[in-house]
């Protein structure tokens, strides 16, 4: 399908993240706030025969991807239903997780062929991870991830790196792709309302690059695919990859492809945006919004909404929290 969702700086828009709910099983801070969010009221969640056709609306528009996110998405009723249905589409389907429920999933998962499923594991330490998402799950996820990886899946491993929490971790979690299949995402901490965003928390991706190469030498450089947001490495020998979103020290927005539909059903052109299309009321009402969606990627800016290294605390304050938009 040609592409039809086209921004003012000539970007096609073919990958679409949807959030599928805004409740999760886990408590992250740097995602979820301490003082939890005021969760959407059922009927304003798009059902899953929305999702579906919502869905349909934007591969005819171009989209070629689907990334299924939240919250945590595998917490969503019925969920099997929606990705067999998704799956009909012609795009390839994704999932992100926190993994706790993947077991139940992967014989469906590899029926209708989502093999690429990202995994948010930010630490190696149990107790570690029981401080960063205020649960106990550890075991359970890394079973699952260790199951999938040994199911041929294609596992990504997502770690938020914040200083004093996991930055001693980062050679461990490289140390990973040495004998297995696995590419481990390094991601920069992000400001989002209420997660107490503060950059010196952060670690960069200078610095990340710096720890590696002191542990593994000369790390060497792979070619990032078209619209990657990420800077991607390997360790020479190594069968799994590492890479860093470093959306804070170097966005990568100058081929950005992607578009998000939150689970209330409103379109956001970043995930930095503060503005927001609602797409849902009008798809109720049975209108077109085909090109509701096509004037709303005009209005995207060139980078991160506007937002520049001092990351304004006005603006992300005026987000939401990353647990409702949907990472
Ligand atoms: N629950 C699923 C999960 O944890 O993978 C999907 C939703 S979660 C919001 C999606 C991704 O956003 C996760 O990889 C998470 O680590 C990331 N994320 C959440 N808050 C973030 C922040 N403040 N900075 C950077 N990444 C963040
Ligand atoms: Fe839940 Fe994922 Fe946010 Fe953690 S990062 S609180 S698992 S949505």
């Amino acid at each position: 399908m040609e592409p039809k969702i086209i921004d003012t700086f000539g970007r096609p828009h073919t990958y679409l993240r949807i959030s599928l709910t805004d409740r999760c099983n886990l408590r992250c801070f740097y995602c979820m706030p301490e003082e939890g969010i005021e969760l959407m009221e059922k009927p304003s969640i798009m059902t899953l025969e929305e999702i579906i056709e919502i869905s349909k609306t934007y591969v005819n528009l171009g989209v070629d991807t689907i990334r299924l996110t939240g919250g945590e998405p595998l917490v969503r009723k019925n969920f099997e239903y929606l990705v067999r249905e998704l799956s009909k589409l012609s795009i390839t389907l994704k999932l992100t997780t926190n993994g706790i429920l993947l077991d139940k999933y992967f014989d469906l998962f590899e029926e209708i062929g989502l093999m690429k499923i990202n995994v948010s594991l930010d630490t190696l330490d149990k107790a570690k991870n029981a401080f960063v998402t205020k649960r106990d799950y550890y075991d359970r996820i890394m079973k699952n991830i260790q199951d999938g990886i040994s199911r041929g899946f294609h596992i990504k491993l997502n770690v938020v790196l914040i200083k004093g929490v996991n930055d001693k971790e980062i050679n461990d979690f490289i140390a990973l792709t040495k004998d297995q299949h696995v590419d481990v995402k390094f991601i920069e901490f992000m400001p989002f309302k209420g997660n107490k965003w503060d950059w010196s928390k952060g670690v960069s991706e200078e610095e990340i690059l710096k720890i590696a190469r002191s542990a593994f030498g000369q790390v060497e450089a792979l070619p990032n695919p078209k619209h990657s947001t990420s800077n991607n490495f390997q360790v020479e020998g190594h069968q799994g990859s590492f890479g860093i979103i470093s959306t804070i020290t170097n966005p990568f927005c100058s081929d950005c492809n992607r578009i998000r539909l939150t689970a209330d059903g409103k379109m956001k052109n970043c995930l930095f945006a503060n503005s927001e299309t609602d797409i849902l009321s009008p798809h109720r009402k049975g209108e077109s919004i085909d090109q509701l969606i096509m004037d709303t990627i005009r209005h995207k800016k060139h980078s991160r909404d506007g937002m520049d290294l001092k990351m304004d605390a006005d603006q992300y304050e005026n987000n939401r929290s990353m647990i409702s938009i949907g990472g």
